[in-house]
């Protein structure tokens, strides 16, 4: 009786320290039935990841009075949810999440390689995130601490906390750059004639918070006036920044809230003041899951002017991931391929600058084969097949450096038009 009663006090202690959201959100599991997974689409349920036969699903209390109200049993159980255990190399054998990189481990193997390859390899520190965490670039280029107005590419991940895939592989992208230059002629080429901007880990306070305290996090930290946290850096950009309320969210509880203004959160002026700041000719911001490969505009179904030329491209990139492993990305506009997003990194990179600009969801395809929740033994193969694409893009942009802004000649007004299509599943 006495260590009943000491388990619920102290149970009562833990849910009284979480932060309000977690205590309003539970992951719960079911079978995966067909009566399930219909009930599951008709609620429009954000659909985790399916482990040994049971589906994951993070709940609202009224999602949670739905699934009650329909008769479903389930279960409250976060164990396998918890962060892979360790069991890899050198690099991250350490690590609390094992092979993949938390901010301080990232920082310690960029420095790693800067101190490795200094001749091609610099670290800038292009802002800090709202908790002051550095955000990290590397930049490799063969001179790297002079600005010499090559052709420039940016690869960015980790705008959403809980997609920890998405810091690998540009991670992987400049590591590999560093360490086959000296031994591959391609690679030379490439690096000799282009500034590669890679910044792995957009959101860092948020990407903290999913290894300590809830890896199912999405945004960064805002404690938002209402007592709820995070805005969502990938609905906070200047493009069309809450035009409506299908691609982005007034909320703050919601996964896809937008900030209160465009630009509001450090994380994305960060963003915004490096690409501004330089010359880039092509970017891709790498999302998980869904394996596309998506082109602005994301706010609304109508196409850019350069729909052509993103679609064209895209499909090169896409073939040649397709290629590796015979996994298929899919190509297509952002708002009619994914769900209608407004705010989100792409598009406003592609408006004021005109470069190719695009989302790549990486695998898994669906939440079936683990959703949000890669593997550490995923990272390799889905960085080989990711690689070809990233050298095909930077050679790409070295021959066609300068591209023409959507926008230029001043702003004009956005076309609005929306399709109905809209998931609730957010990567
Ligand atoms: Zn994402």
């Amino acid at each position: 009786m006495r260590r009943a009663f000491l388990l619920i006090f102290a149970l009562a202690i833990i849910a009284s320290l979480l932060p309000a959201q977690i205590r309003d959100t539970k992951i719960i599991s079911l079978p995966q039935t067909s009566a399930v997974l219909d009930a599951a689409a008709r609620l429009g349920l954000d659909l985790l990841a399916e482990i040994d036969g049971r589906i994951f699903i993070a709940v609202s209390p009224s999602d949670l009075r739905k699934i009650e109200k329909l008769g479903l049993f389930y279960l409250c159980d976060t164990r396998t949810l918890a962060p892979p255990a360790s069991s890899t190399g050198p690099e991250s054998s350490t690590s609390p999440i094992g092979a993949y990189h938390t901010h301080q481990e990232l920082e310690d193997d960029l420095t790693a390689l800067q101190s490795r390859f200094p001749e091609l390899a610099k670290i800038i520190v292009v802002g800090f995130s709202l908790e002051n965490r550095p955000i990290l670039a590397l930049k490799v280029s063969d001179n790297p601490g002079a600005d010499e107005g090559e052709p420039a590419v940016l690869f960015l991940g980790c705008h959403h906390a809980r997609e920890w895939i998405s810091v690998e592989i540009p991670f992987l992208f400049g590591r590999y750059l560093l360490e086959n230059y000296g031994s591959d002629p391609e690679v030379r080429r490439l690096v000799d004639a282009a500034e590669i901007w890679i910044v792995p880990m957009v959101n860092p306070d948020g990407h903290d918070y999913t290894v300590r305290v809830y890896r199912y996090w999405r945004k960064n930290r805002r404690a938002n006036d209402d007592g709820t946290f995070g805005v969502d850096l990938n609905r906070n950009y200047g493009q069309a920044w809450g035009c409506d309320d299908f691609g982005s969210s007034p909320d703050p509880a919601a996964d896809v809230y937008r900030g209160t203004t465009a630009f509001s959160e450090p994380e994305t002026q960060a963003v915004r003041n490096l690409i501004l700041g330089r010359n880039f000719g092509s970017m891709i911001s790498y999302h998980s899951y869904s394996q596309l490969l998506t082109y602005p505009w994301g706010y609304t179904t109508l196409p850019t002017r350069q729909s052509a030329l993103l679609h064209d491209l895209g499909l090169q990139l896409a073939g040649l991931m397709t290629a590796v492993n015979g996994r298929e990305y899919f190509c297509g506009q952002s708002g009619t391929a994914l769900y209608l997003t407004n705010g989100d990194t792409t598009d406003w990179a592609y408006a004021v600058t005109g470069m190719p600009a695009y989302t790549i969801e990486l695998p898994p395809v669906d939440y079936l084969g683990g959703g949000f929740f890669n593997r550490e033994e995923d990272i390799a193969p889905i960085f080989q097949e990711n690689l070809p694409a990233m050298l095909a893009l930077v050679d790409w942009t070295i021959a066609h450096p300068n591209p023409v802004p959507e926008l230029s000649g001043g702003s004009r007004p956005f076309p609005r038009a929306w399709s109905s299509a809209s998931g609730t599943i957010k990567k």
